[in-house]
């Protein structure tokens, strides 16, 4: 089942879709059509009536069905047909597989049926595609345990994941027509997993859209204000890049090599991380400028022609020393190559430059597909391979569960790369935020596990150290050294973790075999057997996991078993007591609390369509003022939290939990003010805080909570926390504290800081 077949009752569609059906036929045909065009060249004999079967299976198998747009169903596999053929550059057999990709979740058609009309290999990746389905309308620990499912299928057949990708390719393409929650869970789920693997797999034209559509659900105002600056910028835009681009192509025309050059739009959702992680304005983010030069040269000239170019560009443009990326002798791990510089053009600004051969580019664009394709013969043959190596390997040996899993697999497989030495200059590539520690346990778990420091380009470093592209790293060792918990905190990968967490397991073991002797002697002392039955009842009492963990904890003294006398003994068993409540612990529901838990706020959010009144915190983390796009999660332990959409948390929170997300809308209400924050930035100047004042609590006659102002070299950085009814209001104060003379920027505080 795909996101859009989970809630398209055909039932309760209202069909705005307007063709009759002898035009939808006719239309369904032309784009089977336009699929078989696109695959010519790849289709040998007997393909075609293969092909002809697959599409009439899936036709029928969905004629009832219509998605939510109103739309016959069977657009959708069509449309994810397409992409991975056009878009990734897949052949007949996943074309095959793309049509047929959710009639076994959603029609009758089963997998034998598969079997028998296409052989082994296309069931299983039907099979692979229909499980991953399921992974994220699970909870969270199924979630993970499906996530496993999937990269185990994927390391097994790689175009599983690349036809997934199509499909919520397609899905994230067609989602206006769908709930709104709906639409926000499914854009965090593809920016938390969908948009790191398709970086991974090397589609980075297919990353880059999932990450903007993502953003155009998840942050519509910012989206639309980038969107349209780039717009309004656009001609100026291109003139520069003519002009920076003009004297190169003169230069590289008397080379007699084939070389194109143009300039490469910067995606949405990139200037708009540059922007937040810089804390800069869009007319500060610098390299919205960024060429890309493209050389088709043969194979064994590549390196040669890519560094002539480079080297010709720079005698052009000055370049940037920290800003060289050498991919062409060090390849990332997902197969991309490329020489990337920046170079100061004309007016002082600074320019990105990427240079690559057209077969680079096909593998930097269609990725995976088109890496296996030109395999033969390159130095890098087993980056893919050795990536599936290690993601079995840590599938293999992990029993964590849930997020942690999750997360872990995002920071270990999908993080971007670092490339380091070891002492002998050979090259090993490990995800960014790796430490000395994680170093060492790649090399080897036994040189993990008695690394006690490190040399880093000849410097000592503590095992936490973190590493750097270009490193050079020696391990020291020593045979009295061994893993700690905290040693946890200072890895990444997931090959570190799960060694480290064996050996603390080991140890743990041995540990409580003592202890599992003290319980011995004491349960006989009272005449009751060492049996699993009495074990258990012990562990209930103390609220502990597992036997382990009993014996472990009598071991280290952390329970002394005193509590013994308290229990019954009938024969050889012993029964816990019953436990006795605290009467602090009933909860008794009082009128009274239930007023002075603010009144007011409880009647600020309205939930669904029954607009029944439900009491909620505001989260920490983003505090929500009315009028911002906000949904509500009901957490553990402390009820109903209003977030923002854009919070930094929401993102994992959606993707995650979606299932304890629920809808919410602020009711109109101008009584009650919310603690909000700004930070302002201007020249220092005298009276700037009168200023300031005078407009919020003067003009606006708005509260000011506290007020703080730093001065430094003649700037002055502001914050200042006020009450204000709504982002209406809100949106004003920053208008009008903008236009004061000297005040640089105004932008809103969204941390626990405020
Ligand atoms: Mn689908």
């Amino acid at each position: 089942m795909d996101a859009l077949a989970n809630d398209n009752q055909p039932l309760d569609i209202v069909p705005v879709y307007s063709l009759n059906e002898e035009q939808e036929n006719k239309e369904i045909v032309r784009h089977y059509r336009a699929l078989l065009r696109s695959l010519k060249t790849k289709v040998k004999k007997g393909d075609k009536e293969l092909l002809r079967t697959a599409f009439e299976m899936a036709v029928e198998a969905h004629k009832t069905m219509r998605r939510k747009s109103g739309e016959p169903y069977i657009f959708h596999p069509l449309a994810v047909a397409m992409i991975c053929v056009d878009e990734i550059g897949l052949g007949i057999r996943s074309t095959i597989c793309a049509l047929l990709h959710d009639t076994v979740e959603d029609t009758d058609i089963t997998l034998d049926d598969l079997k028998s009309e296409f052989g082994n290999e296309i069931a299983k990746i039907v099979d692979g595609l229909t499980k991953i389905s399921t992974v994220m309308s699970a909870n969270s620990s199924q979630q993970a345990e499906n996530f496993k499912k999937i990269l185990l299928t994927l390391t097994d057949d790689p175009r599983v994941i690349l036809i997934k990708l199509a499909d919520r390719l397609h899905n994230m393409r067609t989602m206006d027509s769908m709930k709104h929650e709906k639409q926000l869970k499914i854009a965090s789920e593809t920016i938390w997993v969908y948009a790191p693997l398709a970086h991974r797999m090397g589609l980075y034209n297919i990353k880059t859209e999932l990450e903007d559509l993502s953003m155009k659900y998840l942050e519509p105002d910012k989206y639309r204000e980038i969107a349209r600056k780039l717009s309004e910028t656009k001609r100026e835009r291109t003139k520069y890049i003519n002009e920076f681009i003009r004297p190169l192509k003169e230069k590289l025309s008397h080379t007699g090599l084939n070389i194109e050059i143009f300039g490469r739009p910067k995606s949405i959702h990139s200037i708009w991380n540059k922007i937040k992680k810089k804390g800069v304005s869009f007319e500060e983010v610098y390299d919205l400028f960024a060429i890309r030069v493209i050389l088709d040269v043969p194979l064994e000239k590549e390196k040669e022609e890519c560094w002539k170019v480079y080297s010709m560009i720079t005698d052009e443009y000055m370049p940037s020393p920290e800003r060289l990326r050498d991919w062409l002798s060090n390849p990332k791990s997902n197969g991309y190559e490329a020489l990337h510089t920046t170079v100061m053009g004309p007016q002082g600004k600074w320019v990105e430059v990427q240079i690559r051969t057209k077969r680079m580019n096909e593998i930097a664009e269609k990725g995976l597909a088109a890496h296996f394709k030109y395999k033969e013969g390159t130095q890098n043959e087993d980056r893919f391979d050795k990536w599936f190596i290690q993601i079995r390997e840590a599938l293999g040996n992990q029993e964590e569960e849930g997020i942690d899993f999750l997360q872990d697999f995002k920071t270990s497989f999908l993080a971007e790369e670092i490339y380091v030495y070891t002492p002998k200059g050979e090259v090993k590539m490990l995800p960014i935020n790796s430490s000395a520690l994680d170093f060492a346990f790649y090399i080897h778990t036994a040189i993990g596990s008695k690394c006690i420091g490190a040399k880093v380009n000849h410097k000592l470093v503590p095992i936490s150290h973190k590493l750097r592209s270009g490193d050079q790293i020696e391990i020291i060792t020593s045979n009295k050294q061994k893993p700690s918990e905290d040693w946890l905190n200072s890895v990444v990968t997931a090959k570190a973790k799960n060694s480290i967490k064996d050996a603390l397991r080991e140890e743990k073991k041995a540990i409580a075999e003592e202890g599992k002797y003290t319980l011995q002697r004491k349960l006989e002392g009272l005449g009751a057997a060492y049996s699993p039955y009495n074990i258990d009842q012990l562990v209930n009492y103390y609220k502990l996991s597992s036997h382990l963990d009993l014996h472990y904890n009598i071991a280290t003294k952390i329970i002394d078993l005193k509590e013994l006398k308290l229990f019954q003994v009938i024969g050889d068993k012993i029964e816990a007591p019953k436990p006795i409540i605290a009467p602090a612990e009933v909860y008794v529901p009082s009128n009274d609390t239930a007023k002075t838990y603010s009144k007011k706020e409880s009647e600020l959010i309205i939930f669904g369509e029954s607009s029944d009144r439900i009491q909620y915190a505001l989260g920490k983390c983003c505090n929500p003022i009315p009028g911002d796009d906000v949904f509500g999660f009901v957490s553990t332990g402390k009820g109903l939290i209003i977030h923002r959409t854009n919070c930094p948390n929401a993102t994992q929170l959606l993707a995650n939990y979606g299932h304890r997300v629920v809808k919410t809308k602020w009711a109109k209400n101008k009584e009650i003010s919310f603690l909000t924050g700004l930070s302002i930035i201007g020249l220092d100047d005298v009276g700037v805080v009168n200023k300031i004042t005078n407009i919020i609590s003067g003009e606006l006659k708005i509260n000011i909570a506290a007020l703080t102002i730093e001065s430094k070299d003649g700037l002055f950085q502001g914050t200042i926390k006020v009450y204000v009814h709504d982002k209406d209001e809100l949106e004003v104060l920053v208008d009008r504290i903008s236009t004061l003379n000297g005040i640089q920027k105004v932008t809103r505080f969204d941390t626990e800081t405020v």
